[in-house]
């Protein structure tokens, strides 16, 4: 069962009052007001790096946690080794019931390509669900500007989906915020960045995008879905 969302915590006045601060503010509050029962779920994206940063730097007592699909580029496995070390930090890995080939016995070969959904489910929706059990509230890395299913993204908003509270210190970053950090700050970030992948995720479901496409034009290419249903409570799909 997942832990309720606090109620002491009126959500928009805390939205309102973090209006305006910091991401490093947000994340200090977010860890003074819930404590150990705060957690960051991370992709190793470029926002998830300065998420780390930001709380590797100012050693804030925040679980971090990854979803491990078993299917991420040798260049993330690369990246979250190097975080964990510059950092010193524990990036803990979950992951799916299911092994790559067990579930390829159970649903045939190449679930993505027929039903990527349903993958999605079984290998990221699923396993979140779970981790998130006992915590009462997650940090997240999304920007407004990254998708129309985030452009209403608050600071401090509950979940519904998860039935907690989330939190979201970059939601009012843009790309070039994220990077001008990057850069300034010298963090980690994954090597394919560099190689024509804004937005990684598995390996069988990411492509390269072209000049000029959306950044995420290469997350499910060729196909309508465009999240994993990690952020998006009204319809399934990161
Ligand atoms: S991104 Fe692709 S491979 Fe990864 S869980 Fe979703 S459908 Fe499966």
């Amino acid at each position: 069962m997942i832990a309720a969302a606090r109620p002491s915590l009126d959500v928009a006045a805390s939205t309102r009052a973090l209006d305006g601060k910091s991401a490093l503010e947000i994340l200090t509050w977010a860890a003074e007001q819930i404590g150990p029962k705060l957690t960051f779920a991370t992709g190793f994206g470029a926002e998830g790096c300065v998420i780390i940063d930001l709380i590797g730097r100012a050693k804030l007592p925040i679980d971090l946690f990854t979803l491990d699909t078993g299917l991420l580029f040798p260049e993330t496995y690369a990246l979250w080794r190097e975080l964990e070390t510059r950092y010193g930090v524990t990036i803990r890995a979950v992951r799916p019931a299911q092994t790559v080939s067990e579930q390829a016995s159970a649903f045939g070969p190449a679930l993505w390509a027929r039903d990527p959904d349903r993958c999605c489910e079984l290998r990221k929706v699923k396993p979140l669900r779970a981790a998130l059990a006992g915590f009462d509230a997650w940090i997240t890395a999304i920007r407004r500007d990254q998708t129309p299913e985030r452009a209403t993204a608050q600071i401090v908003e509950t979940d519904p989906k998860f039935g907690l509270l989330k939190i979201n210190p970059l939601v009012a970053w843009t790309h070039d915020d994220v990077w001008a950090h990057i850069y300034r700050h010298d963090v980690p970030y994954n090597a394919l960045h560099d190689r024509g992948f804004p937005s990684i995720g598995c390996q069988p479901c990411t492509s390269a995008v072209r000049a000029g496409e959306d950044p995420r034009a290469g997350r499910w290419r060729g196909s309508a879905k465009k999240e994993c249903g990690l952020h998006v409570i009204t319809k399934q799909g990161d």
